[in-house]
């Protein structure tokens, strides 16, 4: 597996994979991996000649006061996971090689980076837009893998490919589990023991909305999400910040339940962990 630094390393490289005539798929990351990263990359593996994992803690799409320094990272453990996933490329750019001296353009989305994750995070959709914006410009992917465990992520980057005219397709993977139910996330690693333990009630909060919604008498999107919040904040700790019922495509709250409705949840844990899960109610 090669291992680049430099934006110019890596565009050679894949060049050099197109002039072959080979296709390429990327997967955007932000390293410190699970099994939900090495899915999106075996998946990756099955789309295309070759794949390239870019692995950036990217400082623009964290608040002021969020976790961008104590985010968990290892390198050495990634690269040699990545290799062992038949990654063909792992980009790995330093800050300043994404983002130079007098760097000063973003992308700006419209409503579907407001809402939901995008309330308590301002700005947040725009630097992912950013950065994705870039990592498609330098590696000219024919197609790129994201987790569903992101759905907002995954919205805004459908959106933004088919607004921009992006020349590549974008394929989204399942979200990967805890044998207990927990979505597995880099950030599980801030939990403490006990909180561990009790953080399966997102995935019971979820389980418990689906059941809900498929009773003879369709409960209304209000009552569900009270029921989801609390249960959830039954436990120690645990503060919902949303349990909304939306509707899958266009993240609107849900008018009336049906097939297209998704649950998405953000808790907090403990007041310094923030953890998100989401779940359709039908399928
Ligand atoms: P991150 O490194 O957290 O930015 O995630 C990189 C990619 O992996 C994103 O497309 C995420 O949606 C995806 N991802 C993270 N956790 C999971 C999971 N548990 N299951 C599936 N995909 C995931």
């Amino acid at each position: 597996m090669k291992r680049c630094i430099e934006v110019a390393d890596i565009r050679e490289c894949c060049q050099a994979w197109r002039r072959r005539g080979l296709s390429i798929a990327l997967v955007p990351t932000m390293g410190f991996f699970h099994d939900g990263h090495l899915a999106l990359m075996r998946r990756a593996k099955t789309l295309a000649d070759r794949v390239v994992v870019s692995l950036f803690v990217n400082p623009i799409q964290f608040g002021p006061k969020e976790d961008l320094a104590s985010y968990p990272r290892d390198l050495e453990r990634d690269s040699a996971l990545a290799a062992a996933a038949g990654v063909d490329a792992l980009f790995i750019p330093t800050v300043s090689a994404m983002y130079g001296d007098g760097f000063e353009t973003k992308v700006v989305l419209g409503a579907l980076g407001q809402g939901l994750c995008g309330a308590s995070r301002p700005g947040h959709f725009d630097g992912v837009a950013t950065v994705v914006t870039k990592l498609f410009h330098i590696v000219a992917p024919d197609v790129a893998v994201f987790g569903e465990k992101d759905f907002q992520q995954l919205a805004i980057i459908r959106r933004m490919v088919a607004d921009l005219d992006f020349n590549l397709r974008i394929v989204s993977q399942p979200i990967v589990r805890e044998s207990d139910g927990l979505a597995m996330s880099s950030r599980n690693t801030y939990l403490t023991t006990e909180e561990r333990q009790a953080a399966t009630c997102l995935y019971r909060a979820l389980v418990l909305a689906k059941t809900m919604a498929q009773r003879d008498e369709r409960p209304t999107a209000a009552a569900i999400e009270r029921t989801v919040r609390d249960s959830i904040e039954e436990n120690a700790g645990f503060t919902v910040e949303y349990a909304t019922v939306v509707d899958r495509a266009s993240l609107a709250p849900a008018a009336k339940i049906d097939e297209n409705c998704l649950l998405a949840l953000a808790v907090r844990v403990g007041g310094r962990v923030r953890l998100i899960d989401n779940a359709p109610l039908f399928g």
